[in-house]
Order: C-alpha cells, then sequence, then structure tokens
C-alpha cells in the first residue's frame, strides 16, 4: 500500500484522495478582506487560490471497514472535475465488498460521488455489503422538492440507496462499532456531522467540513461562502475545535493538505494545526 496510513490507537485510518479543487479565497471567504490573509499567504497560490483536497477516509477497526465520505466521482450531471477514487480504491488497500459502514459528513456533492455506481440506467450502491449512515435532518433538508431539481447528485447518489435498503438515517449522536462516534456538528449544511474515534486511550476527529481550511483553525470566525449557516457554521468550529483540543485529539479533515492528519498546537495563545506527516 503507498498512500498514507495513521493509527489512533487500534484503528487503523487510510487516507484516499479522491481529487484536489482549486477555489479562489476570495469565493471561498467572500467577508474575509485581503489584508487579513497576508499571515497565511503560505497557504494560497501565486494567484489567491487554495487548493483544496477531496479527501476521503477508510478506518479499519474491530470487525469494521468504515468509509467515511466517498468524494466527488464521476456522474456526468455532477460539476468537473471528476474524482478518480474508484480507480485506486483497491491499490489503496480497500475491497469494496469489504466495507461494512459509509459514513456520509454531509450531502453535498464533494462527499457523496462514489457512493453509487452505474449500472445500465440505475445507480446501484458501489459498497455491496455497506450500511450507508446519513443524517436524518440533512436527508430531510436535500430531499425538498426544490433541492432535488437543483442538485442532481442527490438523485443520482442518495436517492438509490434509499431504493436499496441500505439507508440509515440517524439524529443525535451515533455510534458505529465500539471506536467511532457520528455527532452534529451543523452549520456547513443543517445536519453536518463530525466523526470522534477513541481507542486506548487515543482520540481522533475527522471534522467534515467544519472546516475546510486550516486558516480556519487560527479563525474559527472564518465561515465559507458554502455554509449554509455561517454563524452557526463558526459557533460550531469554536466548540468543535476546544473538545478536540481539551481532549487532545488528533484533528483530520478531508479538505485539508493531504494526506490531512494533524494535531492541534498552540502559539501566541491560538490554535494552529500541524500536520503529522
Ligand atoms: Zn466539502
Amino acid at each position: 500500500m503507498t498512500v498514507p496510513t495513521h493509527r489512533i490507537g487500534n484503528v487503523e485510518l487510510v487516507a484516499l484522495r479522491d481529487a484536489e479543487l482549486q477555489v479562489p479565497a476570495a469565493d471561498l471567504f467572500p467577508s474575509i478582506a485581503a489584508d487579513d490573509w497576508k499571515p497565511y499567504r503560505d497557504l494560497l497560490d501565486t494567484e489567491g487560490r487554495l487548493h483544496l483536497t477531496v479527501g476521503c477516509f477508510a478506518a479499519r477497526a474491530a470487525h469494521r471497514l468504515v468509509i467515511v465520505d466517498t468524494g466527488i466521482g464521476n456522474k456526468p450531471r455532477t460539476a468537473a472535475p471528476l474524482g478518480n477514487l474508484w480507480g485506486h480504491l483497491e491499490e489503496d488497500g480497500v475491497r469494496p465488498d469489504e466495507v461494512t459502514d459509509v459514513i456520509i459528513s454531509h450531502m453535498h456533492f464533494d462527499h457523496c460521488g462514489w457512493n453509487t455506481l452505474q449500472s445500465g440506467d440505475f445507480w446501484r450502491p458501489a459498497f455491496p455489503k455497506a450500511r450507508y449512515h446519513v443524517s436524518r435532518v440533512d436527508w430531510e433538508y436535500w430531499t425538498r422538492p426544490q433541492a432535488l431539481a437543483a442538485n442532481p447528485h442527490i438523485t443520482d447518489c442518495f436517492l438509490p440507496l434509499e431504493a436499496a435498503g441500505v439507508l440509515d438515517l440517524h439524529a443525535g449522536e451515533y455510534r458505529v462499532g465500539e471506536e467511532l462516534t457520528v455527532f452534529p456538528t451543523p452549520g456547513h449544511t443543517p445536519g453536518h456531522c463530525s466523526v470522534w474515534i477513541t481507542s486506548a486511550g487515543q482520540h481522533g476527529l475527522i471534522l467534515g467540513d467544519v472546516a475546510h481550511s486550516p486558516v480556519q483553525v487560527r479563525n474559527p470566525g472564518w465561515s465559507t461562502s458554502f455554509d449554509t449557516d455561517p454563524a452557526r457554521a463558526a459557533e460550531t468550529r469554536r466548540q468543535v475545535l476546544e473538545r478536540a483540543r481539551s481532549m487532545k485529539a488528533q484533528v483530520i479533515a478531508g479538505h485539508f493538505p493531504y494526506p490531512a492528519f494533524g494535531v492541534l498546537e498552540v502559539k501566541d495563545g491560538k490554535a494552529f494545526w500541524k500536520s503529522l506527516l
């Protein structure tokens, strides 16, 4: 296996990469002035763009192989660039028929693309033996008629799961096996969830889109243009990062610089995210 892996207690995490997006910082953070970026120029390219990994994680735990988010995928109706995760998944050590659970942090197109594969005119679950775990709050929000009409990826990536009987809708805190707990972190979307990992005395936190860039660890008040409720997203970010700091949890985020395994450190009274690899 050539992809980066990392352990939290007895849980082995594999960093999977589906694509990379280049997004102008001014588009992602429209309320942040150009001058406020000065201390963080190293996060931007020469054209002022952030490079966001579209990352997913596989977690190998006792009797389970769990995938957290499934990238952009290759759905023709989904925005380009198309993802390439499926082409190297087995090489990365993940056999689709071994996956027991798929956790979706939220129902945006860049987190669900490989939920399904095309089969004739239909989409079928890509992980044939897995249960797919989705927030009930997000489900009810994104399956409203106007949301379905505006977001074809919901029809391609989520409705086939319901039809196949492999969808588990959850609310509140929700355990997936012994080590993983899915918990609500609303703001980016109404039902957004993160994943807390506890194993052998160690803790890890897979943020989902609580943060898109390490700059938001320094500045939890910086919400993105994709946050459905920016104020709530900022409050959630503060709370979750404080919990991670106080529990000494490793902090992992799919859009952070690959492979996105990191820890929180404090300098001049402010927390920042430091890559572990
Ligand atoms: Zn995202």
